[in-house]
């Protein structure tokens, strides 16, 4: 049951409900304290806004000049990055970036 503290880490479906907005105001404050101290969740919910995205994106209708262009840039980027962790290996590699923006999905922390 839910109570004001998570012990345990929520699963994907209480994440992916908090992403899509379907909990009620109490959830997200129990689940967004819960982010606030479990980098884990934090990188699966990271991981889940990704596909969730990607997924909106499909099912959006776009046109095929919009489709070549995103895929051009992300092809552009991934060249980018290739090139630079082979000229900079870092001891920090296995940090995902992408961790860092899932603290911008809590809006309105206290
Ligand atoms: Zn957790």
């Amino acid at each position: 049951m839910w109570t004001n503290r998570l012990t345990e880490h929520p699963n994907d479906e209480m994440l992916l409900a908090y992403l899509d907005g379907e909990v009620s105001a109490s959830r997200v404050r129990v689940i967004r304290n819960h982010l606030k101290t479990c980098w884990k969740c934090r990188s699966i919910l990271t991981d889940l806004e990704s596909q969730a995205e990607a997924i909106s994106r499909l099912l959006t209708t776009r046109s095929n000049a919009d489709i070549d262009r995103t895929a051009s840039a992300k092809e552009k980027f991934l060249r980018w990055r290739a090139s630079f962790e082979k000229g900079r290996r870092t001891p920090f590699k296995s940090l995902s970036p992408l961790r860092v923006s899932s603290a911008t999905l809590i809006p309105g922390c206290p």
